[in-house]
């Protein structure tokens, strides 16, 4: 039974929507797609969330993404277990191990390959998010940074590191919250209410407001909320922003504003033009698919 003041104390715009990750292969590795979904294409700035494993393999590589072009976005590469070896045309090489975060800014170009190094620990756990960059700052350079420790905030049963946001050394160019989150037992989980959220869970069985979370589906959370009610033992990735305001356009790896900068984006990858070099990647670049008609503009949001 609902209590009434259950309901007066929930505002309408504070939404609970539980959107199902769709599956899908991306070489070898089963991914989850969370984000776009046609029901949802963002969560304030964020505009794609994949989740992989938890897997376990004894030989091969289950990650590797030949060198690949980016513009418009940040690539945030997350890992809960496992690693992956980063390599981008700026000459960047970083091992990205548990716990830290490799986040890199395509500004108007820039190409990169993620791999499973040769020597691992033969598990593999994480998570590829992208964040579209705002009119302001998706022509500028690219960049990369690799954190390997991020600021942790504790709380009664719980505690969340910071990937993006608040107390983060990582660059961000809107305002946003990227966030891996540990909860064990009952914990209210302060939030901006100017963002919008959602919550993965990655880990364990954890409820909120009372109903359970089911692994794998992205739980959007609507702007207008002080805090939420967590209660579990789980880990679980928090998402949120500003509302995005812009309207993008996304095909393949490119997020864009015109067909027109997409279409140049992968004449210039075809051509070897403006995105650079990968050294040290063993094997070709990754082609561009076709790119019929008129790329789809996304649903509102
Ligand atoms: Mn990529």
């Amino acid at each position: 039974m609902i209590s009434p003041d259950l309901c007066i104390a929930q505002p309408a715009h504070a939404l609970l929507e539980a959107l199902p990750a769709r599956h899908a292969q991306l070489g070898a590795l089963d991914i989850r797609r969370a984000l776009p979904r046609s029901a949802r294409r963002m969560v304030g700035p964020w505009c794609f969330l994949d989740r992989y494993g938890p897997i376990t393999f004894r030989e091969g590589q289950p990650m590797d993404l030949a060198p690949h072009p980016h513009i418009g976005l940040q690539t945030v590469s997350f890992l809960l277990e496992g690693e992956v070896l980063h390599r981008d045309s700026l000459g960047s090489e970083a091992l990205l191990r548990a716990g830290g975060l490799n986040l890199m800014t395509a500004g108007h170009g820039i190409a990169h390959s993620e791999d499973t190094p040769m020597r691992s620990s033969g598990r593999l756990s994480g998570l590829q998010l992208w964040i579209a960059l705002p009119e302001g700052a998706r022509q500028g350079a690219p960049a990369f940074e690799h954190h390997p420790a991020l600021p942790i905030r504790t709380f009664p049963n719980g505690e969340m590191t910071i990937l993006l946001g608040e107390g983060s050394p990582a660059t961000t160019f809107s305002p946003v919250l990227g966030a891996d989150v540990i909860v064990r037992g009952a914990l209210e989980l302060p939030l901006d209410r100017t963002f919008e959220h959602a919550l993965l869970v990655t880990e364990g069985t954890a409820m909120i407001e009372g109903q359970p979370l089911v692994p794998d589906v992205l739980y959007y959370l609507g702007t207008g909320r002080d805090s939420i009610a967590l209660d579990g033992v789980a880990r679980f990735f928090l998402l949120g922003g500003a509302p995005f305001g812009e309207p993008i356009l996304m095909w393949w790896n490119f997020v864009a504003r015109t067909q027109e900068e997409i279409v140049a984006a992968a004449e210039d990858w075809a051509r070897g033009d403006r995105f650079g070099l990968v050294r040290g990647y063993d094997g070709k670049p990754m082609p561009a698919p076709p790119l019929k008609g008129r790329v789809r503009p996304p649903a509102a949001s």
